[in-house]
């Protein structure tokens, strides 16, 4: 029996949170959990989940002009907004009660309050102001969106938490941002009938992904008539006459919008924690700095998922979490690894990825084989939507072991989910090769695309 209430203590229901206190709490330690908002955390109550419900819901538009095609007369149709909210709050707070139940039966005790650090081993609840001590914390903080406080008229726009739960559904919308969540949100209001324009500082949206994929989707969206401004930046949202908004942009004028959404990056939750109480060491950004294992510079306090702003995702918080109950708590040191996470926009066509961008990979290796596809989907034959899905397959020429792949069209993400066992298990070109295409199918272009379509050697296209 050790001194302390509690063996683990997490701070922060969310996706990282809620799985180390649930597993520490199923191996019969003495665990608890604080949650200022709702258990299930950014992922479930304001990420990825509701997303994923509104990009559903955004598509129908383009289902039912495809179905013309296939002999089907589809009648009126209207929407509600109001009515996919509500489904949407529904679906949420049933995960939300899964989450709870979870750490209920694993036996942990569960605070619903912001908890602080008081020092290495104290934690505080701010609605009661109870304090328990534990042997280990874990802070599982999350992190909420940048408010950009520089600019004038800040107070006036909404970010990704707000967007979820509008009143009424924008006329038109101007969204701030170049990174998937900008992205993702122009798609889904552009589907669901809003005037859309993404405006991206930056030369093409998507930074970090492949350049074939940035511009593909950059031609598709502005095929489907969202505007998007790059090279460019708000400067000043006031308030218009008409009780709209207007946007005044650096180089393009002003901009007359229902709303104005800011998207531009997250920051770590780390302010008021009591981390310097407690002597832990942040970066310049907020985060929290940890080394290989998730531990911060005091030996009894560990951090993980987006607070650590290392790969912030659900699935990485989710393995981080693992990793610490591998090591910490059944004796088998293990660290996170973070190589090849496969990924997915949910932009409409989807991206999906694993491994390097073409220009990643020409940095690090001599040469490289290129294979690319470009195609019209099979559906969009008969529906008529003028469309193409792109497959780059990225290869390291010396050990012919791919290292790279993209995609942008339908189920990409399902596709990119069972690339990244291929490039985690290190498959060649030749495996690629050697494997039976699925027919009919538009991920069988993977498996059957024989010769390059360029080489990079030394940097240079060849
Ligand atoms: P969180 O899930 O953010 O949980 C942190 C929790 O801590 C929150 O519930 C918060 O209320 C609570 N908290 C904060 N401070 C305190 C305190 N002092 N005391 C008590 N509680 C506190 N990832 C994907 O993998 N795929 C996607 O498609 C995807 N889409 C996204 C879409 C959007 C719009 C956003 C915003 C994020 C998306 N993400 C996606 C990212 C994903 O949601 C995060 O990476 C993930 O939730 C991180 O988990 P976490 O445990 O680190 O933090």
């Amino acid at each position: 029996m050790t001194a302390y209430d509690y063996d683990l203590f997490v701070i922060g229901g969310g996706s990282g949170g809620v799985r180390s206190a649930r597993v520490a709490s199923s191996l019969g330690k003495r665990v608890a959990i604080a949650e200022e908002y709702r258990y299930g955390g950014t992922c479930v109550i304001r990420g990825c989940v509701p997303k994923k419900l509104f990009v559903y819901a955004s598509q129908f538009p383009e289902h039912f002009e495809d179905a013309v095609g296939f002999g089907w007369t589809v009648g009126e149709r209207s929407f509600d907004w109001k009515k996919l909210v509500a489904a949407k709050d529904q679906e949420i707070t049933r995960l939300e009660g899964l989450y709870r139940k979870g750490l209920e039966n694993a036996k942990a005790d569960i605070y619903d309050s912001r908890a602080e650090l008081v020092d290495a081993h104290t934690v505080k609840l701010v609605k009661t102001g109870q304090t328990f001590t534990a042997e280990r914390i874990v802070i599982a903080v999350g992190g909420t969106p940048n408010e950009h406080k520089a600019l004038k008229g800040h107070e006036l726009t909404i970010s990704s938490n707000e967007a979820f739960d509008l009143e009424t559904l924008p006329r038109s919308i101007l969204i701030a941002g170049g990174g998937y969540i900008a992205v993702e949100f122009a798609n889904i209001f552009h589907g669901l009938g809003v005037e859309t324009t993404l405006i991206y500082r930056g030369k093409e949206i998507l930074s970090r992904f492949d350049l074939d994929m940035r511009r593909g989707l950059h031609e598709a969206m502005e095929a489907k008539g969202i505007r998007i401004i790059c090279s460019d930046v708000i400067e000043e949202v006031s308030k218009a006459p008409d009780g709209g908004l207007v946007a005044r942009t650096l180089n393009n004028g002003t901009l007359s919008v229902d709303t104005v959404m800011l998207a531009l990056g997250r920051d770590p939750n780390t302010k008021g924690l009591g981390l310097e109480a407690a002597g832990v060491a942040l970066d310049k950004r907020g985060a929290i700095v940890v080394d290989e294992y998730s531990r911060t510079n005091v030996p009894s306090i560990f951090a993980l998922g987006d607070v650590t702003d290392r790969v912030q995702l659900t699935p990485v918080a989710i393995h981080e979490a693992m990793c610490f109950i591998e090591t910490e708590f059944k004796n088998n040191p293990t660290k996170p690894d973070h190589d090849l996470i496969a990924t997915a926009v949910f932009s409409q066509p989807e991206i999906g990825t694993v491994g390097l961008s073409e220009e990643e990979a020409a940095s690090r290796y001599q040469e490289l084989e290129v294979y690319r596809a470009q195609f019209r989907p099979m559906k969009a034959t008969l529906s008529g939507r003028a469309e193409k899905t792109i497959m780059k397959l990225i290869v390291n020429a010396e050990d012919r072991k791919v290292v790279g792949v993209h995609i942008l069209g339908h189920e990409a993400g399902e596709m990119a989910q069972l690339l990244g066992i291929t490039l985690k298990a290190g498959c060649t070109k030749d495996d690629f090769d050697n494997t039976m295409a699925v027919h009919p199918t538009a991920a069988e272009e993977l498996v059957t695309m024989y010769s390059p379509s360029y080489r990079i050697r030394n940097g240079e296209r060849v």
